[in-house]
């Protein structure tokens, strides 16, 4: 468990948080401006805050009532910089082994494994002048790792990248918390960024924490889209791989249906999950025409939740999990669905892209 309480004053500026989270991955999302940056330093020790309470497995990092404020490199929390930070004068391999005089803990990192695990064997005897950004951000990832924190801090690493390359790295962030199991504060301010790697999130903005959550309460729910996004909205459903169609596509079981998706680099049995953005699924009443749609999902209304504005949120059941739904109200009255109805919910194939399926 990591807490945090802190107020820090500054011009214009006040951060006063009080956070306490499970380890696993922790978002951290605010718009800029909001003290995302500041409040990892605290964590990190590189800045004092007027009060605060910090503590790691109730170990505590800084306390103003104990009088304890122990130094950056005691705390062996790792950073890893939007701006990667990497050593120009050393080579890949180098700035990599850079992290093992920090590592004081055994058992210790393998430097040839997590080398690999991050596909950076070409690259050890370049500069870092030579890389791509999605290559720098890899090598920092893996000095950080290698120095094996026991908390590691990563702030809007990913934010210059454009989608697609951040989602190839974010696929890495992925194996090395799967591989190593440190705990992380992924600091973002792009929602798309959180669905893959987050298991909760922390709402920061102007200074203060205004909500947490575990990652898939938060995103269902329509208190965090007020920060994330409507958008952002979704549930995630678990399923496994039932075989693979011609045409390229592939066939999961969803309890007693089925959902098919474009072909999925995974073996048959494999369990999946998958995220279904509420905005993307289309609701029917009634007998169904011929659909270009090849998700055809019976199911039950749970919950009818109609908001202020030209939206409303509708919770189904599909085989004992549960789907979220964002359509007009207006839609919804033309329907007339109500608590218990049944419908479809239809789905394109295509909608689907490889970022919303977890092997
Ligand atoms: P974020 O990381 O969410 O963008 P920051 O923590 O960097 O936010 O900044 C929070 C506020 O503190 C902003 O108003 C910023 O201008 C201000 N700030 C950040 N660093 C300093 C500093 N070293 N001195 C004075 N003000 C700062
Ligand atoms: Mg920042």
């Amino acid at each position: 468990m990591i807490e945090v309480s802190a107020k820090l004053e500054r011009s214009g500026f006040a951060l006063d948080v009080d956070v306490a989270c499970k380890p696993g991955v922790i978002g951290l999302f605010g718009p800029s401006g909001s003290g995302k940056t500041t409040l990892a330093r605290i964590i990190a020790g590189f800045e004092e805050p007027q009060t605060g309470e910090i503590s790691f497995d109730c170990q505590p990092l800084y306390s103003t009532k104990q009088c304890i404020n122990l130094k950056p490199h005691l705390r062996r929390v790792g950073y890893v910089f939007q701006d990667t930070r990497l050593f120009p004068h050393l080579t890949v391999g180098e700035n990599i082994s850079y992290g093992l005089r920090f590592q004081t803990s055994s058992p210790s990192i393998d430097f040839e494994e997590l080398v690999s695990l991050l596909d950076l064997d070409g690259l050890l005897s370049k500069s870092p002048a030579a890389l791509s950004g999605g290559e720098a951000q890899r090598v920092g990832f893996a000095r950080a790792v290698m120095a094996h924190p026991k908390f590691l801090i990563l702030d809007e690493p990913l934010s210059s990248l454009d989608q697609m390359r951040k989602y190839l790295v974010l696929k890495y962030l992925e194996k090395l918390k799967f591989r190593y199991e440190i705990p992380m504060l992924y600091i973002t301010h792009d929602p798309s960024e959180l669905f893959r790697i987050a298991d909760s999130l922390v709402i920061l903005e102007s200074g203060k924490s205004l909500a947490s959550a575990p990652l898939e309460d938060a995103l269902g729910d329509p208190k965090f889209a007020a920060f994330l996004g409507v958008d952002a909205l979704c549930r995630f459903v678990n399923a496994q791989v039932q075989e693979h169609l011609e045409g390229g596509l592939t066939r999961l079981s969803l309890g007693q249906q089925s959902l098919i998706l474009a072909g999925l680099n995974a073996p048959v049995g494999a369990r999946v999950r998958v995220r279904i953005p509420a905005q993307d699924v289309i609701l029917a009443k009634g007998t169904l025409p011929l659909l270009s749609a090849r998700n055809q999902l019976t199911a039950e209304v749970t919950d009818i939740q109609r908001g202020h504005g030209p939206g409303a949120l509708i919770t189904l059941s599909v085989d004992q999990q549960s789907l979220l739904v964002r359509v007009t109200a207006q839609a919804l009255n033309e329907l007339s669905l109500a608590v218990g109805d049944q419908c479809y919910a239809l789905l394109k194939t295509l909608g689907f892209n490889a970022r919303d399926v977890m092997i």
